[in-house]
Parts: structure tokens; sequence; C-alpha cells
């Protein structure tokens, strides 16, 4: 075999696997029904396939011809894998939605409320998809877009909406996608430059399970709880935004309805997302 044929091979299992992972957790979240499977956006999954096939091809070139290349090299190249890893959901996901070009519109009418409302560079368009969901993408100001959909705009009043904006555009506003991916870069460094320090412990300690534990734990850490947490500060950021502007009990009510619509969605329980009661907690002080 080749070694272009392994790493590719290598790629496409990964980005497989990554893919049918995604697919399977939906399931498991949503129930094995027939619904769920017309709900995937398969042209979306299958972009996402090859990116992820892209991806983990470029990361076995370098891994396989790790011994010619710079060490520091190698570290820049992991750092920058790894980072673009963690930050798939916010980064690349909503550029994925973005390039289908054919699956959005503007949403002219919110667009010349925002304009004049809240500022006049604003982007907003509708993209169509069955789950009520809004996302703020974009790191430069000319790409800066807020994108709603269709499901959103379907279940939700204009007041409701409205607010929704103003938290998606301080989202924009304050640069919380690029804070996001730069605190996602730190805790990569720091993973990489862990693991570089780590590697040639293993063989020479008497105890690599714990060693490996350990590192294990670091990783936990650094790829899970510490994204989480920033992540959590700046919605409640978003959230406060929002709140002064519209008023906190008024956006707090469009945070129920939202939840409503989404089946409680904001009522999970999970780290990089905080509940609905600590964010309605949180509005009812503006
Ligand atoms: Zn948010």
């Amino acid at each position: 075999m080749t070694d272009l044929f392994i790493i590719l091979l290598f790629g496409l299992f990964m980005a497989t696997s990554f893919t049918l992972i995604k697919i399977g957790g939906l399931f498991l979240q949503k129930g094995f029904k027939k619904e769920v499977a017309n709900e995937l956006d398969y042209t979306h999954l299958i972009i996402e396939w090859i990116f992820w096939i892209f991806c983990f091809s470029v990361f076995m070139y370098f891994f396989k011809g790790q011994h010619q290349i710079h060490k520091g090299v190698l570290i820049v190249i992991g750092i920058l894998f790894g980072s673009i890893l963690i930050s798939f959901g916010f980064i690349v996901t909503p550029l994925l939605i973005l390039l289908q070009k054919r699956k959005y519109t503007i949403a002219i009418e919110y667009q010349n409320w925002a304009r004049a409302t809240i500022d006049d560079r604003i982007q907003i368009r509708i993209i169509q998809q069955a789950q009520p969901n809004a996302y703020a993408t974009g790191i430069f100001s000319s790409n800066k877009v807020i994108l709603l959909s269709e499901a959103l705009m379907n279940n939700l009043n204009e007041a409701d909406i409205k607010n929704i904006i103003f938290h998606e555009y301080a989202h924009l506003k304050n640069n919380h996608l690029f804070i996001l991916y730069l605190s996602n870069v730190l805790c990569c460094s720091i993973s990489v430059l862990s693991s570089s320090y780590f590697y040639p412990l293993f063989e020479s300690t008497s105890y690599p399970g714990l060693l490996v534990a350990l590192h294990g734990a670091l990783y936990g850490v650094l790829f899970i709880i510490i994204p989480g947490l920033v992540q959590r500060q700046l919605e409640f950021n978003a959230d406060k935004y929002a709140a002064i502007a519209v008023g906190g009990s008024i956006y707090g009510k469009s945070l129920i309805n939202l939840n409503t619509i989404t089946n409680k969605g904001l009522e999970k329980k999970v780290i990089h997302y905080p509940h609905l009661n600590d964010r309605l907690k949180h509005v009812s002080n503006y």
C-alpha cells in the first residue's frame, strides 16, 4: 500500500466514524423514529464528512512524516488541528451553512428593523432548518451574520424574535466567537505542550497507568471543562446585553417561549450552556 492510500484510508475511517457517532447521538437523544431520519440535513452531513476526511488526512500526513519535520512545526499543526476540532460547532458549522447559498434567504424585515435600531451593518438570514435555532457567525466585521432557522421564525412571535436578535448581536458585537476560539487555542496549546512533555515519561515511569489517567484528566479539563465554562460566561454576557436593551422581564419571557418551542431545550444540564433558571435569575437583575 502506498503512503497516500494509507493516509486517505485513515481520513475516510475517522471522518466516517465521526459522522456515524454524530447521527447515532442524535437518534439516541431524540429516539429511533422516522421523523428524526427525515429531519437530517444530508447535504450538510456530506459536506461535513468531506471536510473531516480532508482534516484527518492532512493530520495523518504530518503525523507519518513527523521524523522529518521540525518539532515546533508539528506542535503548531497539532494546536491548529485541535483548536478547529473543539471549535467546530461554532466556527465551521455556520460557515458550512452559509456555503449552501440555496439554503438561505435574507430576513429582510428583521434586517431593516435591526439596521434602524441596533447596528446599520447587521446581516440577518433565514436558514432552512427544521429545528428552532439561532446562530451568530463570522469573526471579521464584513462577514458577521445572524442566522435564524425557519422553524424559529415560524414558532416564535415577532417580539421574541427581535429579543433573540439582540442576544445574537451581542455575541457578534463583543467578539465572542473570537474570544472562544482564542481560549480554545490556549487550551489546545497547553495540551499539546503537555503531551510532548508527558509522552517521553510514559516509557520511563514505573506507573504508566497513573500517568495516562492524569494526562487524560488534564485533557478533559482543557478540552471540555474550560471551553465549557468560557462559553457559559459568554451566554450570560449576551443575555445581559439583550436584557439591558429590552428589559429583563420581557427578555426572560422570550427565553421561556424559546424553551417551549425547543421542547425544553434550555433546560438541559450541560456544562457549556447555562440552565434556563440560571439565565432567568441573571436577566432579572436588569
Ligand atoms: Zn448565545
